[in-house]
């Protein structure tokens, strides 16, 4: 196609859209006149704005009409539903201008579809004004995601008194035009609000907490507060110190305030009863206590499944607590060296593999008590650890003081359970037996020190 034969149907164009064909001469000879009548002479052509922004010119309205009836369509078949209005504004503006560069039927349709959303009537869910909307069909709809998060908090209550379900949130329904595309289904919404936003959350150590106490309390496990906390020694809290918790939190949270009644033990007290018949440190009960029942209302207000206020309204005794009556000991350690006295706990389970006395070596200040590597050794007596160290030959090493010139040593251990200043009693774990400092093999070096001199064990013990 020649550019004169080109002007000429721009032309055509032109005239049969001002509905007159009169100046259709249809002649050869006409054509010149035309191309110079369509370049010297303002020409009203069609400018399309979406929103405000132009897109193209287009050559007539009707194009534009044409892809918004069927840009329509194509979105009520696809979601079923009827469409009240466009949501963007779209606007054909005549303009007076030399441009005859216009869009094809084709460009005015993919610019339409792509460009152009659809309002149907439906229902918003707005959750603390505006932080989040979620669009749905209808008001119903709304209102059952509502109901069904209420639903949800109050399924596995037991036989509690429920005595309010509210939202956290300021949770609010609107019946108004959506966009089509951006309705969603019930199922939707809620997967939506229970997955939540991820808030960054820290928890300060409390007195008597415990890194078990923690995660249980905030819901999540030991190792995944471990992971949260790789810094932190979970057997080493201290009061005041932060752990990270990055806990998942719904957008709409439900609260639900409850009356329950549970039942509850008293812990039974415990009567000492002071006896010259027992050493300093031993004990022994005379009558076993027994806690005591009591149903307990309570008030809890929870916040999506977590406790976050617990009242107590009401008590009842049930049962009261027997106390428990112990003899505590208040003899002291005596000095007799008689032998089989007995004032002396065996230390350690096992056999003798070398007394105290002379041997080929040299003089053995104590007893050895063969045995294995981790058994358990016990404090002989009652008294204050007065070393838990290294010392020498003896490797790992505890002396414990129980006082009136007394003391036991323990030697060659592979670990501490009790620290210097720690008081203990008869028969208390103090350390595991080991093979450390000059030792053959593993066993346990024991020596009883009275006023500074070693004496045979076998005198003292039981
Ligand atoms: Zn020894």
């Amino acid at each position: 196609m020649n550019n004169l034969t080109a002007k000429f149907k721009e032309f055509k164009c032109f005239i049969e859209e001002k509905g007159s064909k009169k100046y259709m001469i249809g002649a050869v000879a006409a054509a010149a006149v035309v191309a110079v009548l369509s370049v010297c002479t303002l020409s009203t052509s069609y400018s399309l704005e979406i929103d405000g922004k132009k897109v193209g010119n287009v050559a007539s309205k009707a194009v534009v009409t044409q892809a918004l009836n069927e840009a329509q369509e194509v979105a009520e078949a696809a979601s079923g539903l009827d469409v009240v209005s466009a949501y963007n504004t779209v606007e054909i503006k005549a303009v007076h201008s030399f441009e005859n560069d216009f869009m094809t039927d084709e460009e005015v349709a993919a610019v339409i579809q792509e460009q152009v959303d659809w309002l149907t009537e439906g229902a918003t869910l707005n959750v603390n004004n505006g932080e989040y909307k979620f669009s749905v069909a209808t008001e119903a709809e709304a209102q059952a995601v509502l109901d069904k998060l209420k639903e949800g908090a109050l399924a596995n209550q037991g036989d509690a008194t429920i005595k309010s379900v509210e939202f956290l949130e300021d949770v609010t329904v609107e019946a108004g035009n959506v966009k089509v595309d951006e309705i969603k289904t019930l199922a939707e919404v809620i997967a939506e609000v229970q997955a939540g936003k991820e808030a960054v959350k820290t928890h300060t150590v409390q007195k008597g907490e415990s890194f078990w106490t923690v995660a249980r309390n905030y819901d999540v496990t030991v190792s995944e507060l471990q992971q949260l906390n790789p810094e932190v020694n979970p057997n080493r809290l201290k009061i005041g110190q932060v752990l990270n918790l990055n806990c998942l939190e719904p957008l709409i949270n439900v609260v639900v305030v409850k009356e329950i009644t549970v039942e509850e033990s008293i812990a039974y007290a415990t009567e000492y009863k002071e006896t010259a018949n027992l050493y300093r440190g031993e004990t022994q009960v005379v009558k076993k206590g027994t806690n005591g029942k009591k149903m307990v209302t309570y008030e809890v207000k929870e916040t999506s499944g977590a406790v976050v206020e617990k009242t107590t309204l009401n008590e009842i005794v049930i049962s009261e607590p027997v106390s428990a009556v112990v003899n505590k000991g208040t003899k002291a350690v005596a000095l007799s060296s008689r032998s089989g006295d007995g004032i002396l706990n065996w230390p350690m389970s096992g056999k003798i593999t070398s007394p105290y006395g002379t041997r080929s070596s040299g003089f053995h200040s104590g007893i050895d008590i063969g045995g294995k590597i981790g058994r358990g050794v016990y404090s002989a007596a009652g008294g204050k650890v007065v070393l838990a160290s290294w010392y020498y030959a003896y490797g790992n090493c505890i002396v414990v003081d129980h006082g009136n010139g007394m003391k036991t040593r323990y030697a060659h251990l592979s670990a501490y359970k009790v620290k210097v200043g720690d008081t203990v009693e008869r028969g208390q774990l103090i350390g595991l037996c080991g093979n450390t400092g000059r030792s053959t093999g593993p066993h346990l070096h024991f020596e009883v020190i009275v006023n500074g001199s070693t004496k045979n064990p076998i005198n003292y013990l039981k």
